[in-house]
């Protein structure tokens, strides 16, 4: 198999496979035109992606506190037209509210009222669904004077008429050939916005682009591994990397690092800090066999933000096998360490260790487990690397690792309290068996996972929001929460942390005891983080609510869309709000058809559709008898099956997210697929017929 069906394998497989393994912000201070005089209004607004310069995404607001949010309400709601995976922070300026759906589509809207007053649809190919390793999702727009810009999920960036949704301009970032991918907010940094990509599980290059706002034209591009050593490095840092590689292929595999989402700009010290992803195909063995860092794989870069020139990097997981991207929200924070005012950068990778960095150096001035992980010991203050553990390696034989690939934290944003000092991080407890063989998780029976886990740490399989204290190092409490996929938080002035989980609850917390002040349920999984914001002397809080992201593939009893239609939404509520209605329930699911029984099918081939089902549809249609989001394919119509070539090999359903496969797979084995889908749904249709009360899974 090729490493892209390799890599795509394992990436398939994410959320089944954890479950089985467990059964004082700078304010920009030139006087020169810039984004900064325009959007630094936090006061009332929330104007930036994370809601000030240092990302903090703690608002100043505070009519809404601990004495009164048990009076929270809806004010008003809007659909998103999607019923899949919302991930964005709205951003809210001169009364409009700025939110994207899926497909990468903005949506502007009345703030005060919830009236739509433009939509855009970049009408991005629905067969580019299927080079998004985690749901056709979008994290937001970012605004500078009359525009609004958006990364699209085909490698476009687009500047909107504020004021209408009409294109300005629209540039390809990518090469569309190769699975380029943009689901993060673009940044705005001076005239400029920057944008970066995903593809990382799919053998992409990594790179970040800086844009002339006004024009669209390209100013600079970073590249976070280096390409082909037989051709110029585009910039001296290559060179520098170039030496951390090995191996024969590394420069025709693409390497990864792409930047897919944390990105925050320093006014003050003139810094743009990017978040490097993991290494593509993610085991080192395969990448770069002969060792080495394989910079700027899962990394902190500072880059000169008008050059692009690198200031410092910070790499978090040397040679990363693990799927440890360093591309999770990063925060600035000034904190007194030991009696002295440091600079800092804080940011809680997927590796599992809170990182305090000195964003003006580099330096590394703590870290520590904000969860368990077992890759390794701890990190060398001295030398400020980590000290791996012998047993992370899996170049040989099967592991068990801590954190898992879905990482300790991901990409729901954390936020911090300027007041408590704590940083509100939005983790999950979970592991992950990596296997240098097996395509596939389900390839490990119940008897070597048995073995693998043997001896290793099994703490609880669940998520969590801690409250961390980014000086003491140490958690000042912690949430547990029963599913591992919730939402991004909201820190105010209030003493409130707010956040969503995917179970569909809505959660005000005490910003220092993390005491529960109100629950509500909104029958809507959440992701996404919220904002807050204030207009006509009232505070609003806004809340993408849809589920989706990598996990829908697993869905788990007690999240929200198991009962009711994931309708995507915008939730905004306020004091003395009304209820919030729920979302229509879920009709029963469509009975498993009767249909002709495969011709005799060998187990050989059996198995081989096993194979190639999970390999290539197990990741959106569900494996092993989990239950997915999108379509169940043993509940598969008559009429479906009829047309299962058309569907698989000639795209006939690509304008709904469903892509052609005709370039990864033939006639014949899609064939295989087909009779082992009938197979695996004969089988329900008989345990259904056996038991029409229980629950089908
Ligand atoms: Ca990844």
């Amino acid at each position: 198999m090729t490493r892209h069906g390799r890599q795509a394998a394992r990436l398939l497989a994410t959320a089944a496979l954890i479950s089985l393994a467990v059964s004082g912000c700078a304010r920009q201070s030139d006087p020169a035109p810039s984004p900064a005089a325009e959007t630094d209004t936090a006061a009332v607004e929330w104007s930036l992606h994370g809601g000030t310069w240092d990302e903090a995404r703690h608002s100043p607001l505070d009519q809404i506190n601990a004495t009164n949010v048990q009076r929270l309400g809806l004010a008003w709601e809007a659909a998103m037209d999607s019923a899949r995976g919302l991930e964005a922070t709205p951003i809210m300026k001169d009364g409009v509210l700025y939110a994207t759906s899926t497909w990468s589509r903005v949506f502007a809207f009345d703030a005060r009222t919830g009236r739509r007053l433009w939509n855009y649809d970049p009408e991005v190919p629905g067969q580019r669904a299927r080079d998004a390793c985690c749901d056709v999702v979008n994290r937001g727009v970012a605004i500078w004077r009359d525009r609004v810009f958006v990364g699209t999920l085909d490698g476009r960036l687009v500047a909107l008429d504020r004021s209408n949704g009409e294109v300005v301009w629209d540039v390809l970032t990518v090469d569309p050939g190769l699975p380029y991918t943009i689901t993060g907010a673009p940044r705005v940094v001076k005239d400029m916005i920057v944008i970066g990509n995903g593809g990382a599980e799919f053998n992409v290059r990594g790179y970040v682009t800086a844009y002339d706002a006004q024009t669209g034209e390209q100013r600079w591009r970073f590249y976070t591994v280096p390409g082909n050593p037989d051709e110029p490095f585009e910039h001296p840092e290559l060179a520098m990397a170039a030496r951390t590689w090995s191996g024969t292929d590394w420069d025709t595999t693409g390497g990864g690092g792409t930047v897919w989402d944390s990105m925050v700009y320093d006014p003050e010290l003139e810094l743009l800090y990017v978040g490097a992803g993991n290494g593509g195909p993610w085991g080192r063995h395969d990448r770069s066999p002969g060792g080495g860092d394989n910079l700027f794989l899962a990394s902190i870069l500072a880059l000169d933000p008008d050059t692009g020139k690198l200031a410092w990097h910070y790499q978090t997981a040397p040679g990363d096998s693990w799927d440890y991207t360093a591309t999770q929200h990063m925060v600035l924070a000034d904190l007194n360490i030991d009696g002295a005012v440091r600079k800092t950068l804080l940011q809680a990778p997927k590796n599992g260790f809170f990182y305090v960095l000195d964003r003006q150096t580099g330096e590394l001035i703590s870290a520590q487990k904000y969860v368990t992980a077992n890759w390794a010991s701890h990190v060398d203050l001295a030398t400020g690397r980590p000290v791996e553990n012998p047993g992370a390696n899996w170049a040989s034989e099967p592991r068990l690792i801590y954190p898992s690939a879905a990482g300790g934290h991901n990409w729901h944003p954390m936020a911090m309290n300027r007041d408590t000092g704590l940083v509100y991080v939005p983790a999950r407890e979970a592991g992950w068996v990596h296997h240098p063989d097996k395509e596939t998780w389900f390839e490990l029976g119940v008897d070597d996972l048995a073995a693998v886990r043997s001896g290793q740490p099994q703490p609880p399989f669940e998520g969590q929001l801690i409250a961390w204290d980014p000086v003491a190092q140490a958690a000042a409490w912690r949430i547990r929460q029963p599913g591992i996929y919730n939402g991004g938080v909201l820190s105010t002035a209030g003493k409130l942390v707010f956040h969503g989980d995917g179970d569909g609850y809505f959660y005000a917390h005490a910003a220092d005891s993390g005491a529960e002040l109100l629950k509500l349920f909104l029958g809507t999984g959440v992701i996404a983080p919220p904002i807050t914001y204030q207009l006509d002397g009232t505070q609003y809080i806004a809340l993408l609510a849809g589920f989706g992201g990598p996990v829908f593939n697993t869905m788990e009893d007690s999240m929200a869309a198991t009962r009711y239609a994931n309708n995507g939404r915008l939730l905004v509520f306020k004091l003395d709000g009304g209820e919030v209605p729920l979302p229509p329930a879920l009709p029963a699911p469509h009975p498993v058809p009767e249909f002709p029984a495969p011709e005799t099918l060998s187990a050989a081939a059996l198995a081989e559709g096993e194979q190639l089902y999970a390999v290539y549809c197990g990741g959106c249609h569900g494996l092993y008898g989990s239950r997915p989001m999108l379509p169940d394919l043993r509940r598969m119509a008559l009429e479906t099956h009829a047309i299962f070539k058309p569907i698989v090999l000639g795209g006939a359903y690509a304008p709904k997210g469903m892509g052609s496969f005709a370039d990864l797979l033939t006639e014949a084995q899609v064939e295989l697929i087909h009779d082992y889908v009938k197979v695996y749904a004969a089988e329900l249709r008989a345990r259904e017929a056996a038991d029409p009360v229980a629950d089908s899974r």
